[in-house]
């Protein structure tokens, strides 16, 4: 039996592809292993969004290439640069882009004389590789929002819902299997059910989800300011299995570069938006991604920024300077802002996260997290609560327990001390 590997660069939304591709391979009897070197066979899933993800797939490319692997390279980067990549990387044996995915065994049949298997990636018999009670739920693909900057719809094409009856029936096999936290996700997982016939949205389907009993938490990832419904707000802030956690990347704040990013809203319905939710849930969770050095950006529109994050004052804040995409429209607009200015900018912003997160997170000392046990380091467990988010951008929970824990058990931790990013407690019975 033939070894594969996988690595999966880039964000949750990939994972799940990665996994659904391992289940594949699975079923198609190759013997999975985690380490790369035993593997016979490397499959990459790439991340194509911005110059330095680009980078990091074509850096392991070549690492893999280099020690003499098979190796199969799929993902965003070559639904983008097939061409370019097939001309430029002859030593890759296959590229396989996203829309291939229906022929994915036939097409890695060419590579692989054993392969008599004509069977495409589905969620079918998804193989989930983010632990034994926590699952990333896809419940559509790509994006028609189309922000100036951005060549995810270029790479994913535009926004289309899975079925509401096909991810429910996805949710009870996870619930079968024993998972006890679904993430909920999608490129803009707020606009879900337009583009169906029957009426579905999101509140629609979250209800749907909370029918599911076995599921204690279920949170949502990327939501579009402008989407974020008084009904959405108001059932997360009544269902206590909804995470009162808001993942709302908004970019900027200044009205201004949001119109020339293409983008809806404006300052004024941000400021609006987030009042509304800390009003109406207090204990939540607000999470935002900031872009800094979009063409057009002055020095006075990101001290702008910055005073907005400082009256916001976020939980958990991811920055990124503007990377400038081919084929995407702020590609072409003038005032380019320059790399050190960029970087200057990214530097400034960060720092300023860090004061925020700081303080931020010495008001949870003294309160009381429930949550999942999601692994151990030394002697500390870590905790999954509805402070963090398992894609390792926000901080850690580390805490004590006089017992022996087991992963994926429901504590209660009190929370003793902080520090920039994470939180240290201890288990309360
Ligand atoms: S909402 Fe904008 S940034 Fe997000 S995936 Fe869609 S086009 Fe890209």
């Amino acid at each position: 039996m033939k070894k594969v590997g996988i690595i999966s660069l880039g964000c949750s939304k990939n994972l799940v592809d990665s996994e659904n591709i391992l289940g594949l391979l699975d079923k198609s009897n190759y013997h999975i292993v985690g380490s790369a070197d035993e593997a016979d066979i490397i499959i990459i899933n790439t991340c194509g969004f911005i110059n330095s993800s680009k980078k990091e797939s074509i850096d392991t490319i070549l690492e893999f290439i280099n020690r003499g692997k098979k190796v199969v390279v799929t993902g965003c980067l070559v639904e983008r640069y097939y061409d370019d990549l097939v001309k430029e990387i002859p030593e890759v044996d296959l590229f396989l882009p996203i829309r291939d995915y229906p022929r994915f065994n036939q097409l890695l049949s060419q590579i692989d004389e054993d392969l008599h298997d004509n069977s495409g990636v589905s969620d079918e018999y998804r193989v989930i590789s983010t632990g034994k009670f926590s699952a990333y739920l896809k419940i559509g693909e790509g994006c028609s929002n189309h922000c100036a900057y951005c060549a995810i719809p270029l790479i994913r094409g535009e926004f289309a819902s899975r079925s509401m009856e096909s991810i429910i029936k996805e949710a009870n096999k996870l619930a079968k299997d024993g998972y006890k936290e679904i993430v909920v996700l999608q490129q803009d997982t707020t606009k879900y059910g337009v583009d169906l016939k029957g009426g579905e949205n999101i509140v629609k389907l979250l209800k749907e989800l909370l029918k599911i009993k076995d599921f204690d938490y279920i949170r949502l990832l990327y939501l579009y300011p402008d989407e974020i419904t008084d009904e959405l707000i108001e059932l997360i802030g009544k269902e206590e299995r909804l995470t009162p956690y808001f993942d709302i990347p908004i970019q900027h704040s200044e009205t201004k570069i949001l119109r020339s990013m293409n983008r809806r809203g404006d300052k004024k319905d941000l400021i609006n938006l987030f009042r509304k939710i800390r009003e109406k849930v207090p204990n939540a969770i607000l999470r935002t991604t900031v872009m800094v050095g979009f063409p057009g950006e002055t020095k006075k529109d990101f001290d702008n920024l910055k005073q907005f994050i400082e009256t916001i004052r976020f939980d958990h804040l991811g920055a990124f300077k503007y990377s400038r995409e081919e084929n995407t429209p702020a590609y072409d607009y003038p005032n380019q802002v320059r790399e050190s200015t960029k970087e200057k900018r990214l530097n400034e912003i960060m720092k300023l996260q860090q004061k925020i997160s700081y303080s931020k997170n010495k008001e949870h000392v003294g309160s009381i997290m429930q949550g999942l046990v999601i692994g151990k380091e030394k002697d500390l467990y870590l905790l999954r609560s509805y402070f963090n988010a398992p894609d390792d951008i926000d901080g850690k929970i580390f805490f004590k327990s006089n017992r022996e824990l087991k992963l994926g058990e429901k504590v209660k931790v009190k929370i003793t001390d902080s520090f920039i990013y994470d939180l240290l407690g201890e288990e309360v019975i």
